[in-house]
């Protein structure tokens, strides 16, 4: 049997009593640990968080939370191998792959602690300016933001053990709000891990930092009014969070990030060989691949003219013939596994079901595995669906609603009269709101109008001109300056965006007084 990995609740370390779920290499098949959170006293670990690492936390300032962001930073880099080994044996994912989570959660940590300098010696935020509240200013209101006195719960997707711990951590960390995260069971060794590093290191006060491990059972019916729960996950799970008692009666105040079809879009006037045309055809290529698709934010579906609908079907399906598939230990093998059995079969039924309303552009499963067994290894190969009816309700309804979380897309036509969108931007639309819609054109009026229109159903609008062609960040990647979220479907979160993100773990308040004692409110160490 292979071991047990520890739980750290309480400021204690806790291996779970019962028999554990087995974390399985996807490319091998073989068992690599197991996760186990039978027998942990959840009530008295919660209350420890909120009242020794809480309280600790926020007796600190946010430049010395900052300083302590910092420090785990260091601790983190020094251990980047350990971490991309357990990526490569627990992920399936190619290094460049890895680095999107490992060195992207470290980059994320590594803004929030910079932050840290910014705010300085305050305890509290001010939010906005003083407002006058009769004809004199005597009297005046205030905002600010406190950190909130309970803890935040993390509970997160498979598919960024790394990036998605410190995405959420870091913001609450330096919010001085206690952590306790809850990694997705398939891929919970490398969040486990980064946090048994951390926790090692000592640099935390006792209590701002746990990992449970193993199955979620009971950790919603631990949290009180002042708690927050941040979820990345299906749609399913978000609507169990959403209808917990915690959330429905206890108001904890919950962020919900969930699936999403996002969308690339080529705007009209760009024909087969511009500039614009090419880059939409390497973003989707590369959306499709990186991760094996397994990206909440990668491409799903991508809007082209009419006129260029073959086009792109070649010239995407081009770029994907030379993805090589396979084992990620294999130099020549660019795209590596799925994280799991159950992921494969998800991807593989979803295709199916999407194969009912689409055509097939590009098969990449004719071309054998590298380096990996097809009975054993979740690898799946790139396929781009298409289909001419992009609006048709009844024939093409599914492409707008169903998240094949693989390398799968599906390119779409729309009509148009000149530059007008108004058909593409009707199909971008039903995706019910997204992440992220990336715009591909060399009209900048034209883009900035069409990220105008998009703005309300998405989270974040990645426009790609040939001026910024090699400096760009990439449509799915998330950066931690801009907003990472999307309305509707996506699940309504908002996360990151610089200091936007302390708002979820603070509680706003309007202090009402004389002018006086707000002048006390401003004082650089309050
Ligand atoms: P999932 O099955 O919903 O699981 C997400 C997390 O919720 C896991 O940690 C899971 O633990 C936990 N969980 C399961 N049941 C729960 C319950 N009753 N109460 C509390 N927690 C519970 O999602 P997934 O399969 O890991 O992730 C894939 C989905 O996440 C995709 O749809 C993808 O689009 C979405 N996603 C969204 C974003 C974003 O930022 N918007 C990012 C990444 C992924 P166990 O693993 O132990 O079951």
């Amino acid at each position: 049997m292979t071991p047990l990995l520890p739980n750290y609740l309480g400021g204690q370390w806790h291996t779970g009593t019962g028999a554990g779920a087995p974390l399985v290499d996807p490319v091998l098949g073989t068992e690599l640990v197991r996760v186990d959170a039978t027998g942990l006293d959840l009530a008295a670990g919660f209350a420890y968080a909120r009242e020794q690492g809480g309280k600790a936390l926020r007796a600190l300032s946010y430049r010395a939370r900052g300083a302590l962001l910092a420090e785990v930073l260091k601790v983190l880099q020094s251990k980047r191998d350990t971490y991309y080994e357990i990526a490569t044996a627990n992920c399936g994912t190619v290094k460049n792959d890895s680095a999107i989570d490992i060195d992207g959660g470290l980059f994320t940590l590594g803004t929030y602690a910079r932050m840290g300098e910014t705010l300085g010696d305050r305890h509290t935020l001010l939010d906005g300016e003083l407002a006058r509240l009769g004809k004199d200013p005597l009297f005046q209101s205030q905002h600010v933001l406190a950190p909130t006195r309970g803890l935040a719960l993390l509970i997160n997707a498979f598919n960024f053990p790394s990036w998605g711990l410190w995405e959420k951590a870091a913001p609450a960390l330096l919010s001085g709000v206690a952590v306790i995260v809850k990694p997705a069971t398939a891929t919970a060794w490398l969040t486990q891990r980064m946090v048994q590093d951390v926790v090692e290191a000592g640099i935390l006060p006792n209590g701002a930092l746990s990992v449970i491990c193993g199955s979620a059972r009971g950790l919603m019916d631990q949290l009180q009014p002042f708690d927050v729960v941040s979820f990345t996950g299906s749609a399913e799970t978000a609507a169990v969070i959403r209808s917990h008692p915690a959330v429905t009666q206890r108001s904890v105040r919950v962020n919900i990030e969930a699936d999403s079809l996002n969308s690339a879009l080529l705007l009209p006037g760009n024909e087969p060989g511009s500039e614009a045309f090419e880059l939409l055809v390497k973003e989707v290529a590369r959306e499709m691949t990186q991760k094996s698709g397994q990206k909440c934010t990668a491409i799903r579906r991508v809007f082209v003219p009419e006129s260029c609908y073959q086009a792109a079907a070649q010239a995407i399906a081009a770029r994907l013939a030379k993805t090589t598939v396979g084992n990620p230990r294999n130099e020549s093998v660019r795209m590596g596994a799925l994280v799991s059995r159950e992921q494969l079969q998800s991807v593989q039924a979803g295709l199916i079901r999407l194969k009912t309303q689409t055509e097939v552009l590009f098969d990449g499963s004719t071309q054998p595995l590298i380096d990996a067994d097809a009975s054993t290894a979740c690898c799946v190969a790139p396929t781009l669906l298409g289909t001419r009816n992009a609006s048709g309700s009844a024939q093409a309804d599914l492409v707008h609603d169903t998240e094949v979380f693989g390398p799968v897309a599906t390119l779409l036509p729309y009509a148009h009269v000149g530059n007008d969108v108004s058909h593409a931007l009707a199909l971008v639309r039903r995706g019910q709101g997204s992440l992220v819609c990336s715009l591909y054109g060399s009209d900048s009026a034209a883009l900035a109008q069409a990220a105008q229109a998009l703005a309300d159903s998405h989270g974040r609008l990645h426009i790609i001109s040939p001026d910024v062609a090699s400096s760009h960040t990439g449509h799915g990647n998330v950066m931690p300056q801009s907003l990472h979220g999307g309305p509707g479907r996506a699940g309504g979160g908002e996360e990151l965006g610089g200091a936007r993100a302390l708002n979820f773990y603070h509680r706003r308040s309007a202090v009402q007084a004389s002018t006086d004692v707000l002048r006390h409110l401003s004082t650089s160490s309050n």
